[in-house]
């Protein structure tokens, strides 16, 4: 092949070879892994050649282009089932968890509109489940939102108690993306089980992290990406339970009828590749990669727990992801906090922004924390390449970070003094 020869081909693959430790900017400490996630460079490796030698539509039926990136998309899309333990024909590609949230229930809404208009959803879910949400309030759906206790789960009796004869989905997140809290899946899928209902999570924090496996938990749908899980970003899921039932999607997208006529649009092959690769990373490497970051994780919390005033875990202790950890440091202002340490250690905070203002997370304030606590709460979500002394690093920096922050805060010293 002609094209296989161009040099520059040939400089990106030695650029690649020669750093294999593709390295960080010097003395940053990535702990957003929740945000996003570097992604492996195994999973780079295995998605260059499909944008220069293998340039294929996974579409063109007649020449070896598109048969060798159908051959791809195939391969990615079994190693994606793999993961969730699903049917490949079960998993239809996206662009991301955004769009599989917006598929999932606008696409559901529009489908089953006729059986009912009502759903049910939860506080503190993600910006695209809830906005989806809205939207379908504005067509005319009609969403009930369920509380969460300070622990951040539902009550199972209040679910219930919600759905009505015109209700034809639940959507619940497997694990929260600012707390880690993880919902009893299996005991909602239960419920929306004897009740007929259809049930779709946005897992997109749980999968390639805790085993998140639809049909043993009774869902219906769920709305997944790669890079959560140290895959390339624009890339995602949605899984469509097949068979008990067979679940269907309205199509938000009309065009060639790609993806089984429920999601159109020329398939991204290197990064569809990129996730397949993604997936078979976490399939092999999940539990051990779990347990470590676990610990890592735990050193953190004891070691700011016990050596900073007033601090407490948001979410439950019990029910949570290993790797993430949501603090909060009673008066130290969170964006204060980072700003001592120049943003050196990347972090979340409590705080939103949102066009006009900065907000407290609505997912703190549905678990009862005031928007005081919630601003002053930062979240650290760990990953792959997180080593033992980056946490070190980050511990000493925050606990400084909190000090300086309290040691100007006169609101701090009132507090201490017994009159706050
Ligand atoms: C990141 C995230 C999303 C959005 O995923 P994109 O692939 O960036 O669109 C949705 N839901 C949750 C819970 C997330 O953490």
């Amino acid at each position: 092949m002609v094209i296989k020869n161009h040099p520059s081909i040939y400089f990106v693959y030695s650029v690649l070879s020669q750093n294999k430790k593709m390295a960080m900017p010097d003395a940053l400490i990535y702990l957003d892994n929740n945000a996003t996630t570097p992604c492996d460079p195994r999973v780079v490796e295995a998605m260059l050649p499909y944008f220069y030698e293998k340039p294929g539509n996974a579409a063109s039926r007649n020449h070896p282009f598109g048969w060798m990136a159908d051959e791809a998309v195939k391969q990615a899309r079994e190693q994606v089932a793999q993961l969730i333990q699903a049917d490949p024909r079960e998993v239809i590609f996206t662009s991301g968890a955004t769009e599989s949230d917006n598929l999932a229930l606008k696409g559901v809404f529009e489908l089953y509109r006729r059986k009912g208009a009502h759903l049910i959803t939860v506080k503190t879910e993600h910006k695209a489940v809830l906005d989806a949400c809205a939207h379908i309030e504005k067509m005319g759906g009609e969403v009930t939102y369920l509380d969460v206790d300070p622990d951040g789960l539902i009550s199972l009796e209040a679910l219930e108690a919600a759905i009505r004869p015109d209700t034809i989905l639940v959507s619940v997140m497997w694990a929260n993306n600012e707390t880690g809290v993880i919902q009893p899946m299996k005991a909602i899928g239960d419920i929306c089980d004897k009740h007929g209902v259809l049930l779709m999570s946005d897992a997109t924090q749980a999968v390639g992290k805790i085993p998140a496996i639809p049909k043993a938990a009774g869902v219906h749908l769920m709305a997944f990406t790669a890079h959560k899980m140290h895959g390339p970003k624009g890339v995602g899921a949605l899984y469509v339970c097949r068979r008990q039932p067979r679940v269907k999607v309205a199509p938000q997208i009309d065009g060639g009828g790609h993806e089984q006529g429920m999601r159109s649009g020329t398939l991204n092959v290197p990064a569809i590749v990129g996730f397949g690769k993604a997936a078979e990373l976490a399939v092999q490497e999940m539990e051990k990669e779990a347990q470590r970051l676990r610990r890592l994780r735990d050193k953190l919390e004891k070691a700011l727990l016990e050596r900073v005033e007033e601090a407490s875990i948001n979410g439950s202790r019990e029910h949570r992801l290993g790797h993430v950890a949501n603090i909060a440091f009673r008066h130290a202002e969170a964006e204060g906090v980072m700003m001592t340490f120049n943003q050196r250690v990347a972090l979340s905070s409590g705080s939103a922004c949102t066009s006009a203002s900065v907000e407290p997370s609505h997912v703190l304030i549905a678990m009862g924390r005031s928007g005081e606590l919630a601003h002053s709460s930062l979240r650290f979500s760990l990953g792959r390449f997180n080593t033992e002394k980056e946490l070190d690093d980050a511990i000493e920096a925050v606990i400084r970070g909190v000090d300086k922050v309290r040691s100007m805060s006169p609101v701090w010293e009132l507090f201490k003094e017994g009159i706050l």
